[in-house]
């Protein structure tokens, strides 16, 4: 701010300045023309009135000695000149005898009038006698004001016309103007000025031989022709400080030019101090406001500029921290993607696993069913042997018996002992029934790889099985009850085989009940959708929990003369016809078999006889 003031004020400075040259200028050649032209005006009038006859008389009218003509022509010849004067506004016009005396004037009748005077020491006389013309400036010895005298020889008689011309006017009009306004001489002593206190000082220094001759010419009284109080002001050529003692010293623009016709100069002090300062001090303020109101600016864009990029740096670290979040979460996205597709890969891979273990399973499941199937089957051969070899021995006991009986028999019929021969021989008949029924269960035993599975009515397997056991349940006193089931009722399965079963549970229960306090067999048929189940109960001792598991198994028998494998057999037949063979107990007390077979739909009269003609 200080350094902008200060280059707008040096800047204002110079403006105003040049500025005030200009006017300054401009007011110099005013001046100088104004000066001129008044100087003009008078300088013809000498020369006008030199060429008058009268004042060449008056001039010469001592010389013809002839004083009441003089007198008379001396007072015309003042009124002209006075007239001349106030019409020209010259200070005064005189005629001067060539001896230098004078003896008209236009002040003739004034109190210091110049009649009488004698001005030949004046140089302007002496010019004017000698040239013809001449002119000086000089203080007046009557009047005491100073004044360019104008001086002309007369036409023919050697005196010379005088006008003084004053520059009281001009100076009052240059006061008026305010600024310093002067006329020095080519010596540089001032001789009109704006300011009274300036005449007849000196721009230069005048040397004493000089003053003295301007002393002894009574050129300008006894002025001390002091210097001006002007000083230069180092740098600046057409500047100078007026001012003298304790006075300040003014500045102000010097300028000068020469009057045209003369060898004065005119000079002016145009004072530079108010415009001036006032330019500059203006400049300085307004050089001040600007630039403080630049720095407030700069400073406000400053700050917007500041905030804006502070502004902008947080939100940059803001999509900064939240592109960090959303890589983050894209990160955690990723990785849970990844670990999902992982997971379902597990589960894929765990998945094909379970298949394969499934598989594995199903195969396991059906080689082991195939090996349960070799391993039955194995069973079902090592049973055969077993079967085989118990069958034998079996059948060699009571074939060793009838032996023995057939022998004893023979000897007692020798002997003649008829009845005991018989009694033998009805043992050897049961020996041969007990024979026969292992022989048929072997039968049945052997058929069972091909079992035939064809409805078959229910009613007749159970009365050719019951037809079987009847006379032995009778013959022990044993009730045989039968809820027979309805007619029609056919069930898929193999009859003759199927009898067999139920003729083999049948003789289990009697067996049973045989020896108990209440003893009876109850045949029960239930229909169940499309199954139907064939119950035996008895009143037997039952089937203790440990006994039930086993008494399908071959060859478990808790009888005597068991052989063990009626149920088993039994449990076989009835899953080949599609059916199931279970033990239980009846709440009622004793054992309960139940058959269950599939039912059959529609009734097969001639397969029914087919299997009646396979039985026999
Ligand atoms: P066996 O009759 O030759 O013994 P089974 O296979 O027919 O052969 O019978 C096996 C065993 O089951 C019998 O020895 C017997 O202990 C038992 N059992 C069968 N039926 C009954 C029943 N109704 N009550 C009690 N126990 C029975």
């Amino acid at each position: 701010m200080l350094l902008a003031a200060w280059i707008a004020g040096r800047a204002a400075e110079r403006w105003a300045l040049a500025d005030l040259r200009r006017t300054a200028h401009a007011t110099l050649a005013l001046q100088v023309a104004a000066l001129h032209a008044e100087m003009q005006k008078q300088a013809s009038l000498p020369l006008a009135l030199a060429a008058d006859p009268e004042i060449a008389a008056v001039a010469g009218a001592s010389m013809s000695q002839d004083p009441a003509l003089s007198q008379d022509l001396v007072a015309r010849v003042n009124r002209r000149l006075a007239q001349v004067a106030a019409a020209t506004a010259a200070a005064v016009i005189y005629v001067i005898r060539p001896d230098g005396i004078t003896v008209a004037a236009s002040n003739a009748e004034a109190e210091r009038s110049f009649i009488g005077r004698d001005y030949a020491f004046r140089p302007y006389f002496r010019q004017a006698v000698a040239t013809g013309a001449g002119s000086q400036f000089a203080l007046g010895t009557v009047s005491g004001r100073a004044g360019l005298y104008l001086s002309r020889r007369i036409v023919g008689t050697g005196g010379v016309v005088v006008v003084k011309i004053e520059f009281d006017g001009i100076e009052a009009a240059w006061r008026a103007g305010g600024d310093g306004v002067f006329v020095a001489d080519s010596r540089g002593i001032v001789l009109v000025a704006s300011d009274p206190a300036w005449h007849f000082s000196t721009l230069r220094r005048i040397d004493e031989d000089e003053r003295r001759r301007i002393r002894e010419a009574l050129e300008f009284g006894a002025a001390p022709l002091a210097e001006m109080p002007l000083h230069p002001i180092p740098g600046a050529p057409d500047r100078v400080r007026i001012g003298r003692g304790a006075a300040p010293a003014r500045p102000a623009l010097a300028l000068d030019a020469a009057i045209p016709g003369t060898d004065w100069r005119l000079h002016t002090l145009t004072p530079l101090g108010g415009a001036v300062e006032r330019e500059r001090v203006q400049a300085w303020i307004i050089a001040a406001l600007l630039t403080g109101l630049a720095c407030l600016g700069l400073t406000t864009l400053a700050d917007r500029r500041r905030r804006q990029r502070r502004r902008l740096a947080e939100v940059s670290a803001r999509r900064e921290e939240l592109e960090g979040c959303v890589r983050e979460r894209t990160q955690e996205l990723t990785d849970a993607n990844r670990m999902l597709r992982l997971e379902i890969e597990e589960r894929r891979r765990a998945e094909a696993e379970r298949e394969r273990v499934e598989a594995e399973r199903e195969r396991v499941e059906a080689e082991r069913e195939r090996l349960g199937r070799e391993l039955a089957q194995a069973g079902r051969l090592a049973a055969l042997g077993q079967f085989a070899a118990s069958m034998a021995h079996e059948i060699n006991q009571p074939l060793a018996a009838i032996r023995a009986y057939a022998d004893n028999a023979a000897i007692l019929m020798q002997r003649g002992r008829t009845t005991e021969a018989s009694e033998n021989t009805v043992a050897i008949g049961r020996l041969t029934d007990r024979i026969g029924g292992l022989t048929r269960q072997l039968k049945g035993f052997a058929r069972r790889a091909s079992p035939r599975r064809e409805p078959v009515p229910l009613d007749a397997i159970l009365r050719d099985g019951l037809e079987l056991v009847e006379a032995r349940a009778r013959g022990a006193g044993i009730p045989l009850v039968v809820d027979a089931p309805r007619a029609g009722l056919h069930v898929l399965g193999d009859g003759p085989r199927l009898e067999q079963v139920l003729v083999n549970l049948l003789q289990n229960a009697l067996d049973a009940v045989a020896g108990r306090p209440d003893p009876r067999v109850t045949l029960r048929v239930s229909e169940d959708g499309d199954r139907v189940g064939i119950a035996v109960h008895d009143t037997g001792p039952g089937l203790p929990e440990a006994l039930r598991a086993q008494v399908f198994d071959a060859f478990f028998t808790t009888k005597s003369d068991g052989l063990g494998l009626g149920l088993a057999i039994a449990r076989g037949i009835v899953e080949d016809c599609g059916g199931s063979l279970t033990a239980g107990d009846d709440p009622a007390g004793g054992a309960v078999f139940r058959m269950d077979l599939a039912r059959a739909n529609g009734t097969a009269e001639p397969e029914a006889a087919g299997y009646r003609e396979a039985r026999h």
